[in-house]
């Protein structure tokens, strides 16, 4: 069954009232130009102002509605100028701060005036105060009842009020309901087995809230309403994304069959065999290179479960068939890393590597470059700098991307079409530092195939977390010492709150003297990312080779760094980091066959949370349940690494709290891909604006 592709709903914002071309303007910088636009503009978030807070409760953060009499105003000369409104009730008093005011308003907020004000709590020099609060002033002393539902919040931009917004969308409802209904996209049965209520229903409960969709209730996500959206706007992701994958499938890529030559020859020489795991996703990514579609694949395993060795297999496959293969590594740190590795492994077969980034610089680049060109170069390891326009490759067949929890799709799909040439897609290798719960994935990868390396090697011990607080930094210590007289190497990792990289540098510079002073007898080693890539990767090197006995890091070991002789790590203030982060630089530990051990030194006082955080941390060495749950605790951003995370901007979906709904999301998206192709599109074009859709809808 076929459906005829829905009319495209072009409903010019000129068939509102008022919207004349400056407003248009200003709604454009919004992403709006339709009326559908504006119906799909959903709250950011919701005010509560059915119910009035006493100045005594007022906590920083929190949105709220005060109510009493005006003690003082006063207009003061800051850094700004600002009038100062103090307001009282039973309980305390707090301070009104305007930036922008009138003489009349100055006068009308008199002392002994009553005022409610609704606004968010700030700390200021005062204590608590609300800045630039909407305010009524109450006349008599009759009470005055508070909304009894909750008020939204619509992402706005300057000069563009939310009483605006909410105007027109009461305009919006108006003309849908009277001159133009909404077609439904989603098909009857699926509304059905789903029990969804109806989509214009479903609207007009998330911009007029009614009184049952308390602030407790929007937290969990299951009101009826914002199931039916939630669903819908993931669905439309979903679709989005398959379709970015039937289009890059439906280009041509080169067959990479190879002999097995290569290959054969590395597996005899490695002193152990491959696990399992890894001969399974070994078989799966041989079977894609094989076709003439390009392949498209995420590989997941766990820290430490041999991915390298996977991709190196895939790359020498591409080699046996007459091919060039990247490797791109997110840090120089890394990339080095890489090309150590694959030298040591490769060299012996007689496969030509060469080594690009953006330290490579002058002579040596140009003969790097040379080489890419000229197909000399087999295998090719390096950073971004490998995607730069003057970087050519004689015969590029695959691309493999380490660590790609740091890219986007839009990341993906530049790297795709740098790849491509003469009518050829390279096939695209894409491994995650991190695992990823299996939900996510199907929302953030939908455009991937999936292998899932569930295995370690034999022979590794756990590592022994534990917690201690910062006051036991000198036992810490004395620890290091033991374990570095016994033949060991540990990490000391510097973490910041504030995502400075210079602050975090200095507290690792800092860091690194004070435990100079206090391990006069050990080699330390400091490596921090504003070091310039020759020193890091001199470092590292001394690190590797057992020169450096200790060494004072920043979170840039992060990821994929190997040194299997390093058995303990201290992580200063693990509480400012997420889990998945956590867990990875865990794993630069517990590499080699020593019992190996992680030291969480924590700042107390810890809430209640964080020490449920870190326990987790103590009591799994799971990558993949602790990626749940941080989903779980701190949202998909995390795991997911950048905040663009590289999917669209969710209107109202949220990928922790929404993760339960996935399966079915793709389960339908299936069936709605065989059974209603036609309407794949016109979900996509209502649900992702127009800069966040790939491919071309
Ligand atoms: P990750 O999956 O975290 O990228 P790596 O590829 O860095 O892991 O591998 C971690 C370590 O395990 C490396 O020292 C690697 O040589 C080793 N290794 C890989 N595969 C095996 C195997 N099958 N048996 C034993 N050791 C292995
Ligand atoms: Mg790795």
């Amino acid at each position: 069954m076929t459906d005829a592709a829905p009319a495209d709903e072009q409903l010019p914002l000129t068939l509102l009232k008022g919207v004349g071309p400056q407003l248009a303007a200003k709604l454009a910088q919004l992403g709006i130009s339709t009326i559908l636009d504006l119906l799909f503009h959903l709250p950011l978030r919701y005010q509560d102002r059915t119910r009035l807070t006493p100045i005594a409760a007022l906590r920083q953060g929190d949105d709220v509605v005060i109510e009493g009499m005006v003690a003082g105003c006063a207009v003061v000369q800051g850094r700004r100028r600002s009038l100062m409104v103090k307001v009282q009730d039973g309980s305390g008093v707090t301070t009104l701060r305007f930036f922008h005011f009138s003489a009349a308003q100055e006068r009308a907020l008199a002392v002994g005036a009553r005022i409610r004000a609704y606004g968010e709590v700030r700390w200021g020099k005062a204590g608590v105060e609300l800045y630039h609060p909407e305010y009524q002033l109450l006349q008599g002393s009759a009470p005055i009842a508070l909304e009894d539902h909750l008020t939204p919040v619509y992402p706005a931009t300057e000069g563009l009020q939310q009483t605006r917004l909410r105007k027109l969308l009461d305009q919006v409802f108006v003309y849908l309901d009277t001159q133009h209904a909404l077609p439904e996209l989603l098909p009857e049965e699926l509304r059905q087995k789903m029990h969804f209520m109806p989509l214009m229903d479903a609207l007009r409960v998330i911009h007029y809230p009614p009184p049952d969709l308390t602030p407790a209730r929007l937290q969990s996500g299951e009101h009826p309403a914002q199931r039916r959206l939630v669903f819908e706007e993931l669905l439309a992701n979903y679709l989005s994304l398959r379709r970015l994958r039937d289009q890059a499938r439906s280009q041509a890529a080169a067959p990479l069959q190879g002999d097995g030559s290569l290959r054969q020859a590395l597996l005899r020489a490695l002193p152990f065999p491959l696990t399992k795991a890894q001969r399974r996703v070994s078989e799966e990514i041989s079977r894609d290179l094989s076709a003439a579609q390009p392949m498209l694949r995420l590989v997941q395993g766990d820290v430490g479960s041999g991915k390298t060795l996977v991709a190196v297999l895939a790359a020498l496959q591409a080699v046996e068939a007459g091919y060039q293969a990247v490797l791109m590594a997110p840090t120089e740190i890394l990339a080095e890393q890489h090309f150590l590795t694959l030298d040591a492994w490769l060299s012996p077969l007689g496969v030509e590597l060469a080594f690009l980034s953006g330290r490579i610089k002058g002579k040596k680049r140009d003969a790097a470059l040379e080489a890419l060109r000229s197909g000399q170069a087999r295998l090719i390891v390096g950073t971004h700098a490998l995607f730069q326009n003057e970087v050519q490759f004689a015969r590029l067949g695959l691309v493999i991307v380490d660590e790609q929890h740091r890219f986007g799709v839009h990341q993906r799909l530049s790297l795709r079409e740098k790849g491509h040439s003469a009518g050829a897609w390279p096939h695209q290798l894409i491994m995650t530092a991190t695992p990823i719960p299996r939900t996510l994935t199907m929302s953030a990868y939908a455009d991937l195939d999936c292998s899932v390396i569930d295995e370690l090697p034999p022979g590794r011990t756990p590592v022994n977390t534990v917690l201690l607080p910062a006051e036991r930094r000198a036992a810490v210590v004395a620890r290091i010492a033991a374990a570095c007289a016994l033949g060991r190497q540990a990490y000391w990792v510097c973490t910041l709150i504030e995502e400075s990289e210079v602050l975090e540098c200095q507290a690792a510079e800092a860091t690194f003297a004070d435990l100079c002073a206090a391990l006069p007898a050990l080699k330390l080693g400091l490596i921090h990312g504003r070091m310039k890539p020759r020193e890091k990767a001199q470092v590292m090197s001394q690190f590797k080779n057992g020169e450096l006995q200790l060494l004072v890091a920043t979170t840039v070991i992060e990821v994929g760094v190997d040194v299997p002789n390093a058995s303990l790590m201290i992580i200063e203030n693990p509480e400012r980091l997420g889990l998945a982060q956590l867990h990875q630089l865990r794993g630069r530990v517990g590499r080699g066959a020593s019992e190996s051990h992680c030291v969480l030194l924590y700042q107390n006082p810890l809430s209640g949370a964080g020490k449920e955080r870190l326990s987790i941390m103590r009591e799994s060495n799971d990558g993949f349940y602790i990626a749940q749950k941080d989903l779980e605790i701190r949202g998909p951003g995390e795991i997911l690494g950048a905040r663009q995370s590289g999917l669209a901007q969710l209107r109202i979906a949220d990928l922790g709290r929404d993760s339960a709904l996935q399966p079915a999301v793709r389960q339908w998206g299936e069936w709605i891909r065989a059974e209603h192709p036609a309407l794949a599109a016109p979900l996509i074009r209502r649900w992702l604006a127009q800069t966040e859709r790939y491919g071309n809808v």
